[in-house]
């Protein structure tokens, strides 16, 4: 049983990241909340906001009765929702996401370009190749993702439900061909004590965390909870009390007793974490650097491309904002979309799975 990571695919060096918003840009941005909020009620706009996005985003979001958080989330209350257009302030897998379950409604992004290093690893090619040469493994993708990726995958999965859906696929005898995080495998591999075959792709941000570093921070905060998400190298995991998905640590820190927490995940989930435990304090958790710059300050660039400026064109222009997929892809990307849904429920109602999903 382990790991096992596959050689010989694509994966850039250099992601060619945005450039980041200005203190003046995001100022600008405060400035047409009420703008924005307006043109969403017009228009009749469902908004749903990733964690990610900038606390004012996460605001509007609340403002105009939309939705907060991770990436299946945001696509089952898209899909949920009476309106026929769905604003995604995410990336563009979470679009295409959203999309794919709800093909009939129009779904528009502030910014088409904002990508995601995962999504960016996984080149649809290479994983046609490397799927054809592990016959006998399942093809289970992470969420971030193209539709393209999922189209051929047996399952997508999230963070959330990895480890559950690992555990399930050993007790029927499956092996895994894994894509594309290796850090998010490799936590898989140890926790479920199952084979994976591991893409070695990684998240830009989570991947920047650092394991040393954070020794000392613990240190200096021995009170502090140490919260970690499993796309972060596998000596920062080492050193938590608690892996999880982004969702699972905001409410970690709200069902826990500990006033004092050090968190390795993007650092835009302080926003909901204050909003639920003001009294609590958060430390964010120590990042990479290259050559004295931060190498994402645990702030991710794509995610930052989501400014209200964008939004109120986006609504204003739809057709020029807005997500399509072909149809084929779309048919087949939502089977292993629906099975992770169905997975997801029967875990929650805690009956015993078939040994056929
Ligand atoms: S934080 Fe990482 S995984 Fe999330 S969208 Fe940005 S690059 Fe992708």
């Amino acid at each position: 049983m382990g790991l096992h990571m596959i050689q010989g695919v694509k994966i850039p060096e250099d992601f060619n990241l945005p450039q980041r918003a200005c203190s003046a840009h995001i100022e600008q941005d405060a400035l047409l909340f009420d703008k924005a909020l307006e043109t969403i009620k017009k228009h009749n706009v469902f908004l749903i906001a990733h964690y990610y996005t900038s606390d004012i985003m996460q605001r509007l979001a609340e403002a105009s009765g939309g939705f907060i958080g991770d990436s299946l989330e945001m696509a089952r209350a898209g899909r949920d929702s009476s309106c026929d257009t769905i604003a995604v302030a995410g990336v563009r897998f979470m679009g295409e996401t959203a999309k794919i379950l709800s093909p009939h409604k129009t779904i528009i992004m502030p910014d088409l370009s904002a990508e995601c290093s995962l999504d960016l690893c996984c080149d649809i090619e290479d994983l046609k190749r490397v799927k054809a040469e592990h016959k006998n493994a399942v093809l289970v993708s992470y969420a971030n993702t193209s539709a393209q990726v999922k189209a051929i995958s047996d399952w997508v999965v999230t963070s959330s439900l990895a480890v559950e859906l690992a555990d399930y696929l050993k007790k029927i005898g499956k092996d895994i061909l894994w894509v594309p995080d290796k850090n998010l495998g490799s936590y898989i591999a140890n926790s479920a004590n199952v084979d994976i075959y591991c893409w070695p792709g990684k998240c830009i941000v989570h991947d920047a965390f650092l394991g040393n570093s954070l020794k000392y921070m613990k240190d200096e905060h021995k009170q502090a909870k140490v919260l970690v998400h499993p796309e972060s190298p596998s000596d920062v995991i080492e050193l938590a009390d608690f892996v999880g998905s982004t969702s699972q640590i905001l409410n970690y820190v709200k069902a826990s007793n500990a006033s004092e927490f050090i968190i390795a995940t993007e650092r835009n989930i302080f926003y909901k974490i204050k909003q639920a435990c003001p009294e609590k304090v958060l430390y964010q958790a120590p990042i990479a650097s290259n050559q004295g710059q931060c190498i994402s300050c645990a702030n991710c660039p794509w995610m930052e491309l989501n400014s209200l400026e964008k939004l109120i064109k986006a609504i204003e222009n739809p057709l020029d904002f807005c997500i399509n997929i072909e149809q084929n892809v779309c048919n087949e990307a939502v089977k292993p979309l629906n099975r992770m849904l169905n997975f997801s429920a029967l875990l929650k109602s805690g009956k015993e799975l078939p040994l056929d999903l």
